[in-house]
This record gives C-alpha cells, sequence and structure tokens, in this order.
C-alpha cells in the first residue's frame, strides 16, 4: 500500500459531516481527494486553520497570491466599505470611482510606459484579454496579417482557450481538440539550462532566445506573429528561471520584427523576486503585461492587463469616434468590490515595503532551500526572489507520487501547506513571512524528505 494512501486519524467533524459530492473540484483527482478532504476553514497572517483547529504555515500564499498575509484588516475593511455602500456597477458605458483609482494606482506601480489598464476576473481572462488586444492591436494599424502567437513548452497562462493555446502543458489542451489555430511554442529553457542546484539565474541558454529567431525565419514569416507570450519565471510548471541574458534577447527579437512582448506576471507580479513585477527586477519592459492573484491579495478575484500607452492609443485613432474601440469585456470588469480590494492592498504593499521585505528576505530563504540539497530523492532546487522550485526523482510510472506524498506529510504530520507540480515541490510564501518560519517551512520538508520511503512503481512500466 503506498504511503499516500494511508488515511491519517484525527478529529474532522466538518470533513464528518460535510457533502463533498456536489463540488466538481478544479485541477484536483477528486476520487481521491474526497476519500480524505483536506479543509481550511479560517485563515489569518501566515497561518490557515484546518477544519479541526490545526495551524498550518502557509508555504504558497494560498495559490501563489497572498501576498500581504491572509485577513489583512485594511484589505478585510475596504471590501466590507464597498460592500455596504456599492455592491455592483457596470463598467459597459458606465463607471464608479473605484475602479479608476484602481487603474491609477495600479499604473503607477507598472514599469514606465505601461499605464492603461484592463481589468478582468483572474489570470485567464487577463491572458485571453491580453492576446486579444494583441490581435486587435495589429489589425487596427492595418497589419491584419499579424495572427500568428507564440508560447512556450512548460509555460501555463491559465485555461481559456488562448491561454491554453498558448500555454504549452499537453494535458491541458490534448483534450479539448484544436483550439486556437497558428500557435508555436519555444522549447523551455530547463533542459538546456539546468545547473543542478547552482543558485541564481543559469548561466546558460540564452541562446534559446536565438532559436526563436530562427524559428520565425524558417517557419513562420515574421510579419505574422503577432506577439509572444512568456512567464518571466515559469511558475506552475515547476520554477523554471530565465537563463541570463534570455528575456534580454526575446525583447531584441521582438522589437526587431514587430512582434509584441507579453510577460504572464500572474505569479511574478507584486513582490514575488522583491519588486513590483519581474519586468523591474529583471530590467526587461514588456508591451504588456498580465496579472492576477496578488492584485487584490486574492480577497477578490480580479486580473487586469497593463498596456504600453501607445498599444492604447492607436485603438483610440480609429473613427468614429462614438464606436467602441475595443470589443471586448465582462460583467464585473473593474467590480467594485475588486477595485476597493485592489486600491486597499496596492496601498497595503507600498506602506508595509512589503517588495522590499521579500527582496531582504530572499537570501535567507536561498539559505534554507539549499539546506535541503543531499537529502533522498531531491534532484534539484531553483529559487529567486520568494519563490523556489525543489525537483524530486519521480517514481517511474507514477509521476506525481513522491511530491504528492510529500505533501500529504507536510499538510497532515508537520502542519505546512506545500504545493506540488508534477514531482516538484513549489514554494511561494506571503511576503510577510519571517525567518522563524522560514526555517520551519524548510524543517518540515527535510524531515519529511528524510523519512521517504520506496514507492512502488506501477506494474505497467515496470514490465
Ligand atoms: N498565468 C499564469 C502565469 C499563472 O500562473 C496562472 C495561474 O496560476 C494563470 C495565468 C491563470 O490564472 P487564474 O487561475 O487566475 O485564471
Amino acid at each position: 500500500q503506498p504511503s499516500h494512501n494511508i488515511l491519517h486519524e484525527g478529529n474532522h467533524d466538518m470533513a464528518d459531516t460535510l457533502d463533498t459530492s456536489h463540488f466538481w473540484m478544479p485541477f484536483t483527482a477528486n476520487r481521491q481527494y474526497k476519500s480524505r478532504p483536506r479543509l481550511l476553514a479560517a485563515a489569518s497572517g501566515m497561518y490557515y486553520t484546518t477544519d479541526d483547529g490545526r495551524r498550518i504555515l502557509d508555504g504558497t500564499a494560498g495559490l501563489w497570491c497572498v501576498n500581504a498575509g491572509h485577513c489583512h484588516p485594511k484589505i478585510t475593511a475596504a471590501i466590507q466599505q464597498q460592500a455596504a455602500t456599492m455592491d455592483f456597477a457596470p463598467t459597459f458605458q458606465m463607471g464608479h470611482p473605484k475602479v479608476f483609482e484602481a487603474a491609477t494606482a495600479l499604473a503607477r506601480m507598472a514599469p514606465e510606459g505601461l499605464n492603461r489598464v484592463f481589468f478582468c476576473n483572474d489570470g485567464s481572462e487577463s491572458v485571453d484579454t491580453a492576446l486579444k488586444i494583441a490581435l486587435a492591436y495589429h489589425r487596427v494599424r492595418g497589419d491584419g496579417l499579424r495572427t500568428r502567437l507564440i508560447g512556450r513548452e512548460r509555460g501555463y497562462h491559465g485555461v481559456g482557450f488562448g491561454g491554453i493555446a498558448v500555454g504549452g502543458i499537453a494535458g491541458n489542451r490534448k483534450h479539448f481538440g484544436p483550439a486556437v489555430p497558428g500557435v508555436d511554442h519555444l522549447r523551455h529553457p530547463l533542459d538546456i539550462a539546468r545547473n543542478a542546484y547552482s543558485r541564481g539565474l543559469p548561466k546558460h541558454g540564452a541562446e534559446l532566445a536565438d532559436e526563436f529567431e530562427q524559428r520565425l525565419l524558417a517557419l513562420h514569416d515574421p510579419a505574422t506573429v503577432a506577439a509572444l507570450i512568456v512567464e518571466p519565471i515559469q511558475g506552475s510548471t515547476g520554477v523554471i528561471l530565465p537563463p541570463k541574458g534570455y528575456l534580454q534577447k526575446l525583447r531584441a527579437i521582438c522589437d526587431k520584427y514587430g512582434i509584441l512582448l507579453i510577460f504572464d506576471e500572474v505569479i511574478t507580479g507584486f513582490g514575488r523576486l522583491g519588486a513590483a513585477f519581474a519586468a523591474d527586477h529583471f530590467g526587461v519592459v514588456p508591451d504588456m503585461i498580465t496579472c492576477a492573484k496578488g492584485l487584490t491579495n486574492a480577497a477578490v478575484p480580479m486580473g487586469a492587463v497593463i498596456v504600453r500607452q501607445d498599444i492604447h492609443d492607436a485603438f483610440m485613432q480609429a473613427a468614429p469616434e462614438d464606436t467602441i474601440e475595443f470589443f471586448h469585456g465582462y460583467t464585473y470588469t473593474g467590480h467594485p468590490l475588486a477595485s476597493a480590494a485592489c486600491v486597499a492592498t496596492l496601498e497595503v504593499y507600498r506602506e508595509e515595503g512589503l517588495f522590499d521585505r521579500a527582496a531582504a528576505m530572499a537570501p535567507y530563504f536561498e539559505e534554507a532551500a539549499h539546506s535541503l540539497k543531499g537529502l533522498p530523492y531531491v534532484k534539484d532546487i531553483r529559487n529567486l526572489g520568494l519563490v523556489c522550485g525543489i525537483e524530486l526523482e519521480g517514481v517511474p510510472g507514477k509521476p506525481t507520487a513522491r511530491a504528492y506524498d510529500v505533501f500529504q506529510k507536510c499538510f497532515w504530520d508537520k502542519g505546512v501547506l506545500i504545493r506540488t507540480t508534477g514531482d516538484i515541490i513549489a514554494l511561494s510564501p506571503p511576503l510577510i513571512i519571517d525567518k522563524l518560519q522560514v526555517d520551519q517551512l524548510f524543517a518540515a520538508i527535510a524531515e519529511v524528505l528524510k523519512t521517504q520511503q520506496a514507492i512502488p512503481q506501477t506494474d505497467t512500466v515496470a514490465a
């Protein structure tokens, strides 16, 4: 019996009485989960509390999103006040003050030149919105041949049709047929740039960006390409760092051929790397940034595309002046509660200096991460800012079993929430984490790894 199937004993009042049959859970092995539900009932600062009253240290900021810590009083109060003042107002041919305030605050935080903001409800919508802006931008300028979109292998850009098309995770695409045509994917840097346990950015691998240019010239007419979308750090598929100089090269190639560069900063935005955006950290300014998650500290769903001013302005040139310039939007674009949460969250980041705090904590976090080197099954450790990927040796035929086992034991036995993707542990704590909590997080993982036992591989693969 694999250890991850062992049921842990405990007093799970809520779990015992809750009907879990109706909620079809996202990106979840529903049957496995429902055989032993993990329930989070409350949250504050760095901690969750489970339904049976256990405190769980949050090593993942929820889902890479609660950057200021849970239930921040200022953000909570702003949402409560907005809910009591005005629950909803449309933003189609209408507006309310908070959405304009939110856009202004976000534009001020963004890299110079990116100062027009389109709001949506999450990261997936921000990606699809950015891709549509890119396609429509070329058309509005009379360059409508530019219809191709380029992403990367192992890229994750959410679950909209645009996002799964430019995304590079086969499992997210292949079940749904031929989504968006004309999409190509660059190789991800890990295979070339892997230098196990090295710290900082990989020294080699920037040549992968040259492949982008070669592919443009060999496979596509560059004049048919609308946009390249990349995550500055590929988060969801295991914290894959860009090689030194790689993003700069992508920028230069995009400039050379008139291709828009989109940074998907849904994870890297709002302090994860110790700066407002990864664009600031790497000193590479894209044409558009997609963001979500930390935009409202995840207290209310919200996403946004931050756009270079002249891209926005190109839409405003088209005649006649009383026509809708961009045929796109959501009922909840700029929802008052989300807008209030956004304004309060961006203030919290600034007032509490959380991005600087993350930058200051990063070296300590890095030391702690690399203290896992040499423990059983640890194959690679990658980190930057307050994000870290710990790659484990997988069990043949069971590509997620090892990390899932560690995840389960961390949660049930150690009171620590980690995240796994395949056989990679991903950590991205709230930016308010202190040194003792960093120690607790990595000590828990180390203890679990030290007791790791062989997990039997499946018969089919063994045969
Ligand atoms: N883009 C990136 C880089 C992400 O990491 C994610 C989610 O993790 C998304 C897009 C999708 O965001 P959402 O789940 O809010 O739709």
